[in-house]
């Protein structure tokens, strides 16, 4: 028998009644012949709100206490879509992350999966029950409750299909799969029937926010095709999957972005071994994670060094960078968090050539200044003002013909 991993997303339970419609949809999965294991992630919006409530209650909740509070939103999924399953005929059974034994690290609200427990889910199935797991949770060694990072539930499903060598695991969302860039940006924007883990990891680091990007690592790692697919339809969606030959011939494969960065420079830094490593030696001291650096060449022994920040993190680092800057005199401290992060994926840059300048020609004939590039071998991504990311998007979109595209089978 076939055996199915299916997540559904918390728009896709967001009320009784798409409860009700996913279960209908996993009853019929059931009675077609497979066996299914059902990850669920928190009701829309519930996530957020127990966020809301403890940071209410503390400025900085502790991190064990929020995990207990966080992993409630997953459990009473779970319950509902049980209960529905139940009340259309079939058989069901839900479990916490703790009765599966989702093993993690006790690295409380991102830790990791160490190992998973199919026993109790493959007994499920064997008496014929539907199982269904709540997402985004685990327990550590020493019993205590854990998550496992915004957007967990991607993993919860990727890392049972692996333990349970599942023929697929689906990911139900609210849209209809991978895009070629934002739909909600780009009218023309194209559904992408396939697209390889690597590049897949990439969007989602750089913005695109159907898959969470640990998960998709973790299905690379695992070799998990992935099927992202619309709970709202029966079309197919986009499958994740193994880089093949064909997918070079296409030069780039999507645009992404991302509005949630802000940019510090500091001038006139000395340039001298060491002051890097104290700068970001504090920014990583004080939890902030730097994405894009970029340092000047240096003119009379002085150097210009900028670098983007998590724009919830910004204030926190202006303060410390300000800071720093008077301890090794260095000239300003200038922040900026109206910037965009606009990027371009694909496999096909190994082997085509220009694709960089393509991009920057394209932003030029737009007037958007670039203020930072960086690159991989499979993207470039560059710093511009906000306001024109729109633009920006669509711009790329159409230089690259992703509308049209028709070749590499894709
Ligand atoms: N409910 C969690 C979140 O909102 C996990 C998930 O939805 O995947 O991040
Ligand atoms: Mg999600």
């Amino acid at each position: 028998m076939t055996l199915v991993v299916q997540k559904y997303g918390g728009t896709s339970v967001g009320d009784v009644g798409r409860i009700q419609r996913v279960a209908r949809r996993i009853v019929e999965t059931k009675r077609a012949g497979q066996d299914v294991v059902v990850v669920v992630s928190a009701m829309a919006g519930e996530t957020d709100r127990l966020l809301q409530l403890a940071h209410e209650i503390a400025e900085s909740p502790n991190e064990r206490e929020l995990d207990v509070i966080l992993a409630t939103g997953e459990q009473v999924a779970i319950g509902l879509l049980s209960l529905a399953i139940q009340a259309s005929g079939a058989k069901a059974r839900s479990f916490t992350g703790t009765q599966v034994r989702i093993l993690t690290d006790n690295v409380h609200t991102k830790a990791r999966i160490l190992n998973i427990d199919v026993e109790r889910i493959r007994q499920a199935l064997r008496e014929g029950k539907i199982a269904i797991v709540a997402g985004f949770q685990g327990v550590s060694a020493e019993d205590e409750v854990t998550t496992l990072g915004r957007g967990g539930s991607d993993l919860t499903a990727v890392a049972l299909a692996a333990a349970l060598s599942a023929d697929v695991c689906e990911i139900y969302t609210d849209v209809e799969g991978v895009y070629t860039a934002d739909p909600s940006l780009v009218p023309t924007a194209r559904k992408l029937p396939r697209i390889s883990f690597e590049e897949m990891i990439e969007m989602a680091s750089l913005g695109t926010k159907v898959l969470q990007a640990r998960a998709v690592e973790y299905a690379k790692n695992y070799n998990v095709s992935v099927h992202v697919r619309s709970s709202f339809s029966e079309n197919r969606g986009t499958l994740v999957v193994q880089e093949d030959p064909d997918m070079e011939k296409v030069m780039v494969s999507g645009i992404a972005y991302d509005r949630k960065e802000a940019k510090i420079t500091i001038t006139r830094v000395v340039d001298r071994p060491g002051i890097a490593a104290k700068l970001f030696g504090r920014v990583a001291e004080a939890g902030i994670v730097v994405d894009m650096i970029v340092q000047n060449i240096s003119q009379d022994g002085h150097t210009d060094i900028s670098f983007t920040v998590p724009r919830t993190d910004f204030h926190k680092a202006m303060e410390l960078v300000k800071g720093l800057a008077r301890e090794i005199g260095a000239d300003q401290v200038l922040g900026d968090d109206r910037i965009a992060k606009v990027s371009i994926v694909g496999v096909g840059m190994r082997t085509h050539s220009g694709v960089a300048a393509k991009m920057f020609a394209a932003l030029a004939a737009e007037k958007i200044n670039i203020m930072m590039i960086s690159t991989s071998e499979i993207k470039v991504s560059c710093v511009i003002e906000e306001k024109y990311t729109e633009l920006a998007v669509r711009v790329l979109h159409d230089v690259f013909r992703l509308e049209s595209q028709s070749a590499g089978g894709r």
